[in-house]
């Protein structure tokens, strides 16, 4: 798939800007704060509906403008295909088309313009925290698989709901009556959710080892192992059974969550870590060794959503190439060869003699 022309009317900083970009690599190149990374958050929005970036939908809109407009030319399922949005400074719910008629979800859209961003806070992922490799985990996931992402969205509902009866209950004791009902649905979409993980992990793992043999030569041995609630040995069981097995978890912390008033246990809390040749990443990675790991991964993303739909999706990488040594670099381009992509810096150095170079200066394209 490949994204053919852009056009961009009060987005961020755009006020009117019309692009046509290469099948293959594309260079974005601007000093900073000229809006490169607008660019790719607009052409991430309009895949998927979702930015990468923005807390809230207005953001985008262009400072003192009532509405943006994002629409793009697309060469995919065998065919061009145009997507359109229409996004409110206000409260004004946004709008959408796929080849003129309008469209009610981003569902109805799907598969036409798939995207994986890649960025330098991605290149240190296993190194920090878990709630950055969950997003990872969950944001591929949800790409790939719908139904994934509507039980994401259900669990995060009942989680905040029980979270506030915790909080509540002080002041309401009534309230505990209602806690069992709570955790019952928990563990029912809890369950849901750890078994798309456990399929995707395995996936995903195995895609990575093949770019990171690649990588290293075959030196060192990837591993991924995803780690969800201890009560759960088998993440592959049946889902009747991991929702027993969570329920058994969230019993044994039954007081504690009271006592804490938090949401102590289930797959919120999941995560997931990297070793090679068994020694663990995030303890004792180099820097280097974390880096190549984070490629192998994102390629691996890449090529799980590739062979989904059939069609190689659109690579973003944002400032990421910069970050990498000349050797990481190379074999980043020699791994993207198929497939768009777009590449932001701001010194075009090396890249230049690749595809088309577009010079961003603050909101244009010169
Ligand atoms: P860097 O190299 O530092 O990453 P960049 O070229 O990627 O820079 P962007 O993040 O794309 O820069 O653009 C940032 C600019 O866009 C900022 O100057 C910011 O003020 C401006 N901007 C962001 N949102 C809006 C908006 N809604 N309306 C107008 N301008 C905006
Ligand atoms: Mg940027």
């Amino acid at each position: 798939m490949q994204l053919n022309d852009l056009f961009l009317r009060d987005f961020r900083n755009y006020e009117d800007l019309a692009l046509s970009f290469d099948p293959g690599v594309n260079l974005i190149v601007g000093d900073n704060a000229q809006g490169k990374t607008n660019l790719l958050e607009a052409i991430s929005y309009l895949g998927s509906g979702k930015s990468f970036r923005a807390f809230k939908t207005g953001e985008m809109v262009r400072f003192g403008a009532d509405h943006a407009d994002i629409r793009g030319n697309v060469y995919s399922q065998e065919r061009e295909q145009e997507l359109r949005f229409v996004l409110f400074a206000g409260s004004r719910p946004r709008q959408l088309w796929r080849n003129g008629s309008k469209k009610k979800t981003t569902g109805e859209i799907s598969g036409v313009l798939q995207t994986v961003l890649f960025c330098p806070e991605d290149l240190m992922v296993l190194k920090t925290g878990a709630s950055a490799r969950r997003r990872l985990g969950d944001s591929a996931l949800c790409q790939l698989r719908p139904n994934y992402e509507a039980a994401l969205a259900e669990y995060g509902r009942v989680l905040e709901q029980k979270s506030r009866i915790l909080k509540d209950r002080y002041e309401n004791p009534a309230l505990l009556e209602i806690l069992p009902e709570y955790n019952a649905r928990l563990c029912q979409v809890g369950a849901l959710l750890i078994s798309y993980r456990a399929r995707f992990y395995d996936g995903l793992e195995k895609a990575a080892k093949t770019y990171h043999d690649h990588f290293s030569g075959g030196a060192e041995e990837f591993s991924l192992t995803y780690r969800t609630v201890s009560t759960v040995t088998d993440p592959f069981a049946p889902v009747s059974e991991l929702q027993q097995r969570l329920l058994e978890h969230l019993d044994a912390h039954y007081r504690a969550e009271l006592e804490s008033g938090q949401c102590l246990t289930g797959p919120h809390k999941d995560d997931f870590s990297v070793s090679l040749s068994g020694i663990d990443l995030k303890a004792y990675g180099s820097q280097g060794q974390t880096r190549t790991a984070a490629i192998s991964l994102k390629l691996a993303q890449r090529e799980l959503m590739g062979r989904e739909s059939g069609e190689t999706p659109v690579l973003l990488l944002d400032d990421v190439l910069s970050e990498l040594d000349p050797g990481r670099q190379d074999f980043v381009l020699n791994q993207i060869s198929q497939g768009q992509v777009f590449i932001t810096c701001c010194e075009s150095g090396r890249f230049t003699k690749l595809g088309k170079t577009i010079q961003i200066q603050a909101g244009k394209s010169i």
